[in-house]
């Protein structure tokens, strides 16, 4: 983590809980948020529940906000019209999101979405207000054949293509090394800060380095609050975005707290 940069914790809660357990398990974070100290807290929850999810951290209009920033897993591509099923990002914005996962390996493995597809939205939910927090990471077969940094670089070059530099500084790019996610097997900190120096120099490839400094990068896949304090003292590892353990709001602030 580095002085310059502010770590972020987001929490992705996938397809998880019911309304009143994302309901209690907002109010729980929300009341705490300030054991994480000086940490920016994100909660993900699947979009059906947002809007519960925004009344509990006070976003809804009339209510006082706690603190803790909403944000989507995924948005589509276009403002408004025939997408049945879908998302737009000005309706996520619309609710109170300030932020919205894209490219999760779970969107590219089981949904097709591309770079192009993922490019498409980052540049989307930028045009609606929001910061989106752009998922790179290789497969294990990748890793074991050598090919991490060759898979990593066509998902940072071709999903941040065409984003002009003032935009750069405002996106957060979350590592996730596909074999790590869900799995229990998290990267050792020399794997994961590898791989974020890699991401920060194809950031300065970019934009510039300086540019690229001010770029928050999260480590994902199997965070927990024993791993997490090691993953927090690498120098390019500025947050987390945490599945599994995000379910648990005592994890999920003992993970932000090693970020703090
Ligand atoms: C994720 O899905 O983004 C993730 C990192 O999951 P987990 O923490 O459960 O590995």
């Amino acid at each position: 983590m580095s002085t310059r940069r502010k770590s972020i914790v987001a929490g992705n809660w996938k397809m998880n809980l019911d309304a009143a357990k994302a309901r209690s398990l907002t109010e729980a974070v929300a009341a705490r948020a300030a054991e994480a100290g000086s940490v920016d807290l994100v909660l993900c929850p699947p979009a059906l529940y947002a809007t519960t999810v925004a009344a509990a951290l006070g976003l809804a209009a009339g209510g006082s906000p706690s603190g803790v920033a909403l944000g989507g897993q995924n948005a589509h591509d276009k403002e408004s019209g025939a997408f049945t099923g879908e998302v737009a990002p000005g309706m996520l914005r619309d609710i109170g999101s300030r932020y919205c996962i894209l490219g999760h390996s779970e969107r590219r493995t089981l949904f097709g979405e591309t770079d192009s597809v993922v490019n498409a939205k980052v540049k989307a939910v930028l045009a609606a207000g929001l910061t989106p927090i752009v998922c790179v990471g290789e497969s294990l077969a990748e890793r074991e054949s050598g090919r991490t940094e060759a898979v990593v670089t066509e998902q940072v070059l071709g999903s941040l293509a065409g984003i002009p530099a003032d935009d750069l500084a405002t996106i957060v790019v979350a590592y996730e090394p596909v074999w790590a996610i869900g799995t229990g097997k998290v990267a050792t900190p020399q794997q994961a800060q590898d791989v974020h120096a890699l991401v920060r120099a194809l950031l300065a490839r970019l934009s510039s380095p300086t540019v690229a400094d001010t770029i928050r990068i999260q480590y994902g896949g199997s965070v927990k609050p024993d791993n997490a304090a090691e993953l927090a003292a690498c120098p390019d590892i500025d947050g987390a975005l945490v599945g599994g353990a995000s379910l648990k709001a005592d994890d999920f602030l003992a993970i932000a707290k090693a970020f703090g």
